[in-house]
């Protein structure tokens, strides 16, 4: 059972509880200012059997739905990616690769690749759809950390770091299997942002009873949004891992709030 007063982003125990929600907690740190929720996942194991959810006809047009949505965004991604690493016959992997779209993409050019999706039924869906075999098992898995140690030319974390249980360790976990030279490529909801500052404020005008913004932001339920950075937290956490951050982008008023940093594993 993990004390939520140990910061997840500095290891002090300075954390406390700050933002009360119907389901969950935010907690902010006096020493560093980091905001979480007291909720982590539990893994599905691989071979679980009872995963509830199946690759039905229904649920397989939801998620190629949702897959057209956001096409757009990950092709743009996909520029940002080959502006800075030629693809093909690259190694690359892709971190909480959903359904398989942005992989599918990245075969498309060339690149060898790797995905760890640790929901079944998107692995299911990626199989079917791109032929795509994603991996269950996450990246602090010895099956990366020991059989991948510095290996990939690009790592690309696309809305992951927000939903992840311990962000400062998957990152840590992530540089150990860059090659040397490799780059990572990340996007995150920005906290610095005008719209979780609207949240703030009315949580505390409101006493408390005004938090539908935080509701919107966190969430207990699996997979969701545990935890949000500031630009300067995030540049300072991927560049304490090993990382030398190569280029950001990131605006206060920026709408969804996101902000993306190319980094590369320096050359030793
Ligand atoms: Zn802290």
């Amino acid at each position: 059972m993990y004390d939520f007063n140990r910061c997840k982003l500095c290891a002090k125990n300075t954390a406390v509880p700050t933002y009360k929600l119907k389901n969950t907690t935010i907690y902010v740190c006096a020493a560093c200012g980091f905001h979480f929720i007291n909720h982590l996942d539990t893994m599905p194991s691989n071979n679980q059997s009872g995963e509830d959810r199946i690759l039905d006809r229904k649920s397989y047009d939801y998620i190629e739905g949702k897959l057209i949505a956001n096409g757009k965004e990950l092709a743009e991604k996909l520029c940002l990616v080959k502006k800075h690493h030629p693809l093909h016959q690259s190694h690359s992997l892709d971190i909480g690769a959903g359904a398989g779209l942005f992989s599918h993409l990245m075969a498309e050019e060339g690149a060898l690749v790797h995905g760890i999706e640790p929901q079944k039924i998107f692995r299911e869906f990626a199989l079917k759809k791109y032929g795509i075999s994603l991996t269950g098992e996450t990246v602090e898995d010895s099956y990366w950390q020991q059989g991948f140690a510095g290996f990939f030319d690009v790592v690309t974390l696309w809305d992951v770091l927000e939903h992840v249980n311990f962000p400062a360790e998957t990152l840590a976990q992530l540089y150990n299997v860059t090659k040397e030279g490799g780059w990572l490529f990340l996007d995150t909801p920005r906290r610095d942002s005008f719209f979780y500052k609207m949240g703030e404020w009315s949580y505390r005008f409101s006493s408390g009873s005004n938090r539908s913004i935080f509701e919107s932001i966190y969430s207990s339920q699996p997979f969701r949004h545990k935890q949000l950075f500031t630009l300067n937290q995030l540049t300072q956490l991927v560049e304490k891992v090993g990382f030398s951050v190569i280029s950001m982008n990131a605006s206060f008023f920026k709408p969804q709030n996101k902000m993306i940093l190319v980094c590369r594993k320096p050359l030793m």
